[in-house]
C-alpha cells in the first residue's frame, strides 16, 4: 500500500479522528440542547453553494476537524427544541454511534454471509414490530431504505398477489389502480406512477373535515372505477396522514377490502408507532387486519435516517414481489429465506440498519419508544388547546398525532390576506432561525404547521414560537400589498 492509504487506514488515526468527532458531536449536542443558538443559520442556495465550492478549491486539510465543524455549522440542528418543523427525528445519540459501527463494518445484508448478524437482528426487530402491530402468527417483513421506498415495495407486492395477470413477466395489461385518501403521502402518488397506473390509476378519495379518508365513498368510487373498466387492487389507509397526522378508519378500509378482495396496505410511516403506546393504540384499531403496513423508525423511533420496516401479514407474500432469478447470488432464488434480504427487498446492497434499532432496544427497552410517542402526541393535544385560547391564532383541526397546524388570524383588516400574511410569517422564520416550522396547504388555504419531534420540546418552547410569530407577523404585514 501506499503511504495514503496506509495511513487512511491506520487504526492509530481512527482513533484520534473518532476522539476527535465525537468531542465536537458532543459539544454541538450541549450547545442545541439549550436552545438558544439559532435552529438554522439560513442561507440562500447560491450562496451556500458559493461557499462550499470556495470550500473545494482548498488544498486537502490532514485533520478533518474544521471541515466537520463548519458541516455542523451550516446544517439545521434538529437536537435544538426550538425544531418543530418536519417529521424527521432528533436521533438518539446511541443509535447515531451505533452508525459508526455499522459503518465501518458495512456488510452488505443482500445475501447471509454477507450481513449474518444483521440479518438476525432485522429478523428480530421486524418480528416484534408485528406482533406490536397485532398482526397475526404468519406476519413477517424486512427493513428498507426508507417509506417512500417501502411504500413501492408493499404495493408492488399487493400487485403480484391480486392482479390475476403475472405483470412481473407481461407488464402491465389493462387499467390496473389503486385507491388512497387524498390527504396521502406523496409517495403514494409517486409509487403508482412508477407502476405505470398513470393519473386515473390513482383514484384518491376526500376526507371529511377531520382531514380522514371518507371511507363511506370507497363503495361507489370502486363501482365507478369498473364502470370506467379500471381493476383496483388495493386501498391504502394513512395512519397517519403527513400534513394533519390524521389517522384513517382502518377498520372501515379493513372490512371494505375483505368484502372487496383488495389489498389493504396502511401507511405508517409516521404513525404505526401509536400501536406501541396503550393511550394512542385506539388510533391505530384495525392496522392488525393489514396485509402490509410500513413504519419508518427514523421518524417516531429517534433512528437517524433511513430504517423503515415492511412488514407484511404473511411474511411469504414478500418474496412474491420481486419474481426475478438472481442465480449467482442465491443457491435457490425461489426459497423463502428470511436471511438472504436481497430477495424482498429493492436494495442489493443495504445499510446495516437493524443494529441501531436492536441496540437502542437493547440498551434502553422498548419503553423508550412509548414514553416518546405519549410525550410528543401529548404535547401537541395541550399546544392545541392552548392555541384555541388565542385569540389571534386558529388551529386546523384538533391533533391525532404530534402534527398541529395552526395560523395566525390578524387582524380584520387582513382576513382576505391571511394565505399570503401566513406564508410571509413562515419565510420570516426561516430566515430568523430560532425557530424552524413548516407550513403546508390545506383545502387551498395556507396553514403554519409543526411537527413535535423533539422531546426537549416544551409548552414553554411552544408559547415562545407563537409569541415570536405575532412578532414577525407585525413586520411582514408592513411588506404585504393592500390590493388583491
Ligand atoms: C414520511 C412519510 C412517508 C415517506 O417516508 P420517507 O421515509 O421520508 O421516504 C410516507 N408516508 C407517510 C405517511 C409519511 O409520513
Amino acid at each position: 500500500m501506499n503511504d495514503l492509504l496506509t495511513a487512511a487506514y491506520s487504526p492509530d488515526t481512527f482513533r484520534q479522528q473518532a476522539h476527535a468527532l465525537v468531542d465536537l458531536l458532543a459539544d454541538h449536542l450541549a450547545q442545541a440542547e439549550t436552545g438558544q443558538n439559532p435552529t438554522l443559520n439560513y442561507l440562500e442556495p447560491a450562496e451556500q453553494l458559493a461557499y462550499w465550492e470556495a470550500e473545494f478549491e482548498q488544498p486537502a486539510n490532514a485533520k478533518p476537524v474544521p471541515l466537520w465543524n463548519e458541516i455542523i455549522k451550516r446544517s439545521i440542528h434538529l437536537h435544538n427544541p426550538k425544531f418543530m418543523g418536519h417529521q424527521v427525528s432528533a436521533p438518539l445519540p446511541l443509535a447515531a454511534l451505533t452508525g459508526v459501527l455499522t459503518g465501518l463494518l458495512n456488510n452488505g445484508q443482500a445475501v447471509y454471509e454477507m450481513g449474518m448478524t444483521g440479518n438476525a437482528l432485522e429478523r428480530i426487530v421486524t418480528n416484534w414490530l408485528a406482533q406490536k402491530l397485532g398482526l397475526g402468527p404468519d406476519s413477517g417483513g424486512f427493513l428498507t431504505s426508507g417509506g417512500t421506498l417501502a411504500n413501492l415495495t408493499a404495493l408492488l407486492t399487493a400487485r403480484a398477489l391480486k392482479v390475476p395477470t403475472d405483470v412481473w413477466q407481461h407488464g402491465n395489461s389493462g387499467k390496473l389502480a389503486i385507491m388512497v385518501s387524498e390527504e396521502a403521502h406523496y409517495c403514494v402518488d409517486r409509487a403508482a406512477r412508477i407502476m405505470g397506473l398513470g393519473a386515473d390509476g390513482i383514484i384518491k378519495i376526500p376526507t371529511n373535515d377531520r382531514f380522514q379518508m371518507q371511507t363511506d365513498l370507497l363503495e361507489p368510487y370502486l363501482e365507478q372505477a369498473n364502470e370506467r373498466g379500471l381493476t383496483v387492487f388495493a386501498v391504502i389507509g394513512s395512519a397517519c396522514s403527513t400534513s394533519t397526522g390524521s389517522y384513517d378508519d382502518l377498520t372501515a378500509i379493513a372490512d371494505f377490502c375483505q368484502t372487496h378482495n383488495l389489498w389493504f396496505h396502511a401507511d405508517g410511516a409516521h404513525g404505526g408507532v401509536a400501536a406501541l403506546s396503550e393511550t394512542y393504540r385506539p388510533l391505530v384499531q384495525g392496522i392488525e387486519r393489514a396485509d402490509s403496513v410500513v413504519v419508518d423508525f427514523h421518524k417516531m423511533m429517534m433512528i437517524p435516517a433511513l430504517v423503515t420496516a415492511v412488514i407484511y401479514q404473511r411474511d411469504g407474500d414478500a418474496f412474491r414481489t420481486f419474481q426475478q432469478k438472481a442465480q449467482y447470488l442465491w443457491a435457490d432464488a425461489s426459497t423463502k429465506d428470511w436471511f438472504n434480504s436481497g430477495k424482498r427487498a429493492f436494495e442489493c446492497t443495504k445499510l446495516m440498519m437493524s443494529a441501531k434499532v436492536y441496540t437502542v432496544m437493547r440498551t434502553y427497552g422498548e419503553e423508550i419508544f412509548t414514553q416518546h410517542v405519549d410525550l410528543l402526541y401529548g404535547l401537541a393535544r395541550e399546544f392545541a388547546t392552548h392555541i384555541l385560547q388565542q385569540p389571534d391564532f386558529e388551529l386546523a383541526v384538533m391533533p391525532e398525532s404530534n402534527i398541529v397546524c395552526f395560523r395566525y388570524a390578524g387582524s380584520e383588516t387582513n382576513r382576505d390576506q391571511i394565505n399570503m400574511l401566513n406564508s410571509a410569517i413562515r419565510q420570516q422564520l426561516l430566515t430568523d432561525g430560532e425557530f424552524y416550522i413548516v407550513q403546508t396547504i390545506l383545502r387551498g388555504h395556507v396553514w403554519l404547521r409543526v411537527s413535535i419531534m423533539n422531546s426537549l420540546t416544551t409548552m414553554a418552547h411552544l408559547k415562545e414560537m407563537l409569541l415570536t410569530v405575532k412578532r414577525l407577523s407585525e413586520l411582514v404585514v408592513q411588506n404585504i400589498p393592500t390590493s388583491d
